[in-house]
């Protein structure tokens, strides 16, 4: 006992003599939610290079620090470092530097504002993305007939706000070189009274897809940097990126390398044969900003554009069950090799014959094999008794489309089905963990948003009252975790980010009202201050009083 006490005085001995260890940064004052399950809240934390190496009290971590940069987060809320657990980062990014149709009302006010965007741009081929006819007074989709007279040159292609259909004029359909003859494989090609709408649903869409020049290594660099400002300035520091070329990860790969962008990616290559073949052979790209250990598959189409396959026909259209994009063969096989493989397969299903069909191969591929992590993305209609497969099966949903939907999926799917759609806690229960993200552009960049529709169900408008199908919100904590450390689990990065933790990157930001506690309603309105990435300041508010 004596001697027990005496080495406890010299312990203390050495902690008070102690000098200040010199660090980067240390923050104080601050109310942190962790999202470390043994330690959920502290007010203080120490940073150096790079990492947390220790979180605690105020009083504490001053005395044992002395930091170069020292923050007093003056009883702010601090986060982890925010997760888009589905989105397409580098798409937001050229989208951003073309014409955006969101929230148009009519198919005329489409055509004002390409006439407008082109009389300012002049270009040579006009693209562009957003329109959804379900927000028209006219809730069908366009004929190419108007745009043909305004535009009888210039090739036109804008795609539908999910990119799941598009429309295209005569310039551009001629140049894919379609007739009406032309047959449609995986999806539609839209005719009316003998000719073509200009429509195209789905894999045909390809043929037109493919005639637009591909943007230049300086567009696609100054696209990812577009991208990289808006999510870090809304408090993203790592994005799942669903599905990109090979060439695209390796410029992203090259401007990490040399600075020129920050953003964490975990980058699914899409499963296409060159992907494969490459990326199998070479296997798992991991760096400290980028990963690339999964590939997105895509299963169906969307619920707007009926594309998605159902297992019993469309409420709102007789006979029609949508459809799966590549045939089952392809799936079963892609899968296998996948399986073979330390990667993770990621498959896009928002069907309920997809998510079952998805589902049940999967359960075939990974069979005797542990924690391969593959995911589900969207998982968006799901046949009540085939949640059970997603007990070793990751969901990757994204809230807003829950949200941005509720106005007419039960249109698509009928009263009886929509109960098991968007069944986010369901799909909680099923696997114990759930990955959020918002499939930008798509939907709204703001993750203020994600939680927003996963906790109140509601939309900007503040509709529903009292929630869509509240049966399946999400509690605050949860809808936490799904933005930070089950994202993280879900991309094999639960050990190096998703929590404030000592050991982990320091990837964290301050936000201007506390999301765990205020009034739900308030929650759309918050603001992220600071954001830092790997310790560093990658974004600041203006005005900030500092
Ligand atoms: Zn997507």
């Amino acid at each position: 006992m004596k001697k027990n006490l005496s080495l406890l005085i010299a312990f203390f001995f050495i902690i008070a003599c102690k000098q200040p260890q010199k660090i980067d940064l240390l923050v104080v004052n601050a109310k942190v939610y962790t999202v470390n399950d043994s330690q959920k809240e502290a007010t203080a934390f120490a940073v150096n290079n790079g990492k947390f190496i220790a979180v605690g009290n105020t009083n504490t971590l001053t005395n044992q620090y002395s930091a170069t940069t020292v923050i007093n987060a003056n009883k702010k809320p601090i986060f982890p470092g925010l997760i888009d657990a589905h989105c397409h980062f580098l798409g937001m990014g050229l989208v951003a530097q073309k014409i955006r149709l969101e929230e148009t009302k009519s198919y005329d006010e489409v055509l004002e504002k390409l006439v407008a965007f082109q009389k300012e741009k002049q270009l040579p081929f006009i693209t562009g993305r957003g329109w959804d006819q379900n927000d028209w007074e006219i809730k069908e989709y366009p004929t190419k007939d108007k745009l043909d007279l305004l535009f009888p040159d210039t090739p036109v292609v804008i795609r539908r706000v999910d990119g799941h259909a598009l429309l295209a004029n005569q310039a551009a359909i001629s140049l894919a070189g379609i007739t009406i003859n032309t047959k449609a494989i995986g999806g539609e090609i839209l005719k009316k009274d003998g000719k073509l709408t200009g429509v195209f649903i789905d894999k045909p869409m390809e043929l037109i897809m493919s005639i637009i020049p591909a943007p230049s290594i300086e567009e696609t660099t100054k696209a990812l940097q577009t991208a990289e400002n808006i999510c870090f300035s809304l408090g993203l520091t790592t994005v799942n990126e669903a599905g990109l070329e090979k060439h695209e990860i390796e410029l992203i790969d090259s401007l990490q390398k040399i600075k020129q962008l920050s953003m964490k990616i975990y980058a699914m290559a899409s499963a296409n044969k060159e992907n494969l073949d490459y990326y199998l052979n070479k296997g798992i790209v991991k760096t400290d900003r980028l990963n690339v250990c999964s590939f997105k598959y895509y299963g169906d189409g969307s619920l707007g554009s009926r594309g998605a396959a159902m297992k019993a026909p469309y409420s709102d259209k007789g006979h029609h069950h949508g459809a799966l994009i590549y045939s089952v063969k392809n799936l079963t096989e892609t899968a296998k090799r996948i399986a073979d493989s330390d990667f993770q397969m990621n498959t896009h299903a928002i069907g309920d014959s997809t998510n079952y069909i998805v589902l049940k191969t999967y359960k075939e591929a990974l069979k005797n094999k542990k924690n391969r992590r593959w995911k589900i993305e969207h998982a968006q209609i799901i046949d009540p008794q085939d949640f059970h497969y997603f007990e070793n099966i990751i969901p990757s949903v994204q809230p807003t489309h829950a949200t941005s939907d509720m106005y007419w999926a039960k249109d698509r799917v009928g009263e009886h089905r929509i109960k098991s759609g968007y069944a986010y806690k369901d799909l909680l229960n099923a696997y114990g963990k759930i990955a959020l993200g918002t499939d930008f552009p798509v939907e709204k960049v703001n993750p203020m948003l994600t939680f927003y529709a996963a906790v109140a169900r509601k939309d900007l408008n503040g509709f529903p009252e009292n929630g869509f199908q509240t049966e399946n919100a999400l509690t605050r904590e949860e809808t936490l975790k799904g933005m930070t450390i089950w994202a993280a689990y879900s991309n094999f990065e639960e050990e190096e980010k998703g929590s404030i933790e000592v050991g982990k990157s320091a990837d964290f930001i301050i936000l201007d009202r506390d999301i765990m506690a205020i009034n739900i309603d308030d929650i759309p309105n918050t603001q992220v201050e600071k954001t830092f990435s790997n310790g560093a300041l990658v974004y600041q508010k203006q005005n900030t009083d500092e």
